[in-house]
């Protein structure tokens, strides 16, 4: 067995059932969750999008939404005026284009305001059973320290992940790689003493246990 499979065993022993933390029941839902989510935390995010999504239903609402009022109701997610702009924007665009459907490919989904790559892949893998990488900046820092990327170039790290797992684990091993990264290898404090990955983890800045 090679090394990122051996990698992805263990990682696989430690989260068998990756969830995605952001709540939401429709791809429109996680959609505005994820774009919520910049620069924010998931608990931060589920408490606005409780009250928001009971009020903005479908794209059509967001389309519509006084900037003022939705600035308000999101302000706490921070970046909030942006925030809103690429909401109203998006719902919009997914209104003109899309008949208030959130599209289903990579192409299609990064036309829309506010939505990269890495948002684009979420909503493929989580809502659509499309294998999809996600890179966020958990997954990006744990593949460098395991030596499974040496770029910082997310779409290349993107392609890095894509080559060392099977496609129909790319979903779940690069959300694999974030819970990891969120709750073990975190950026300054890595809990390397309670790693299952120790033994194999490459990075020479690990704490000696
Ligand atoms: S041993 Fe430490 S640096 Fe390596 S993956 Fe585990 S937590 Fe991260």
């Amino acid at each position: 067995m090679d090394m990122a499979s051996r990698l992805f065993k263990l990682l696989d022993e430690e989260i068998q059932n990756p969830k995605v933390a952001l709540q939401s029941a429709t791809p429109l839902q996680l959609l505005v969750a994820t774009i919520l989510s910049a620069q924010c935390t998931d608990v931060r995010v589920n408490q606005v999008t409780t009250g928001l999504f009971a009020r903005y239903r479908t794209a059509e609402d967001y389309a519509n939404a006084d900037p003022a009022v939705l600035e308000k109701e999101i302000r706490s997610t921070g970046f909030y005026k942006a925030k809103a702009r690429n909401l109203i924007r998006c719902g919009q665009v997914l209104v003109s284009r899309f008949e208030g459907q959130v599209p289903r490919t990579m192409d299609e989904l990064i036309t829309l305001p506010g939505v990269g790559r890495k948002t684009a892949n979420v909503i493929l893998g989580n809502c659509f059973g499309v294998p999809a990488v996600v890179v966020d900046t958990h997954v990006k820092r744990v593949a460098q320290r395991l030596g499974l990327a040496d770029t910082d170039d997310p779409e290349k790290i993107e392609v890095a992940l894509q080559r060392v797992l099977p496609k129909a684990s790319w979903t779940r091993g690069s959300h694999q790689l974030l819970l990891h990264g969120r709750h073990v290898c975190r950026a300054r404090a890595p809990q390397c003493q309670a790693c299952r990955l120790y033994a194999l983890c490459p990075w020479e800045g690990k704490h000696p246990v």
